[in-house]
């Protein structure tokens, strides 16, 4: 397994695989790898064939992270994800830093001035919460297509607004990229894995599952009556979040699964998405109902 740091040669790498007709499968990633990146390497893997090449990327990309939110803190463990990834067979990961991906960005703004901003879908949810959060993934999405040349890359259905948000980017800007969604790995117990759940120590783990009691408990209620008001959801979400001592409601929203716009009557078959505070640590997470 080869590890690059330089966008030259990673650019360099994948050309030449592109000229032997390999065909590339990329999966970018913050690191902190668990089981749900994991099973999106595989999907990766199955994409580009035996004869093709997997490349796992790995970076903390500070432009997605507000001031206030968690970048200096983000959990990082190169060592550990390295030993995960040689066990899966990854041809290559790209590990760039910030200077290589930002050139004095911070202090001579002048020498990184181009950003990729989508206008419609990341209005909402996520996007509403955390204004330059898109701009940033959507930025530092655009470059490493750019340098990886992937022919596949692989998303995760946790993030489900930023698969769609992704794909509407590779369909405006015509990137020659296929873009998968893979569903949503799972603790035994219902939580959505993610890096942050490192965040959530003693009862606050045991909390972190309300996100999934409540998905759950809005499906039955929607399966049962069929047509169901979404502000009436909305307050009995909020209700159920706040039994938990430390958990407190974002947002939720119901909306439809391909334009992300809100519903107002909810049906089955519509797409939910939250976001919750437990403690200090915003946990997402979606499901159709
Ligand atoms: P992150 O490292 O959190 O930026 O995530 C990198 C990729 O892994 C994104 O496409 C995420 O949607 C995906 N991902 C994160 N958590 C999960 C999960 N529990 N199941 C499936 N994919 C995930």
């Amino acid at each position: 397994m080869q590890i690059v740091s330089s966008n030259a040669a990673m650019q360099r790498l994948a050309k030449k695989w592109q000229r032997a007709g390999a065909l590339i499968g990329l999966v970018p990633t913050m690191g902190f790898l668990h089981e749900g990146h994991l099973s999106l390497v595989r999907e990766a893997r199955k994409r580009a064939g035996k004869r093709g090449k997997v490349v796992v990327s790995i970076y903390v990309n500070p432009t997605q992270f507000a001031p206030t939110e968690d970048f200096s803190k983000y959990p990082r463990d190169l060592k550990r994800d390295l030993k995960l990834l040689r066990v899966e067979g990854v041809d290559t990961v790209f590990v760039p830093d910030d200077k290589e991906m930002y050139p004095d960005r911070r202090d001579v703004p002048a020498r990184f001035s181009t950003y990729v901003t989508e206008e419609k879908l990341s209005q909402t949810m996520e996007g509403a919460s955390r204004p330059a959060h898109f701009r940033g993934v959507t930025t530092v999405v655009a470059k490493l297509f750019n340098i990886v040349l992937p022919d596949v890359a692989v998303f995760g259905q946790k993030d489900f607004q930023q698969a769609a948000i992704i794909k509407r980017m590779v369909r405006d800007l015509n990137f020659p990229v296929r873009i998968i969604v893979a569903p949503t790995a799972r603790e035994p117990d219902g939580l959505a894995m993610s890096s942050r759940n490192k965040y959530l120590e003693g009862d606050l783990r045991r909390q972190a599952t309300v996100l999934w009691r409540a998905m759950r408990a809005t499906k039955v209620a929607v399966k049962k009556i069929k047509l169901f008001s979404a502000a009436v959801l909305k307050r009995d979400v909020k209700k159920w979040i706040e039994t938990e001592p430390d958990a407190r409601l974002d947002y939720v929203e119901f909306f439809d699964p391909e334009t992300l716009v809100p519903i107002t009557e909810v049906s089955p078959g519509t797409h939910m998405a939250l976001a919750v505070f437990v403690g200090k640590t915003r946990l997402i997470d979606n499901g159709r109902l």
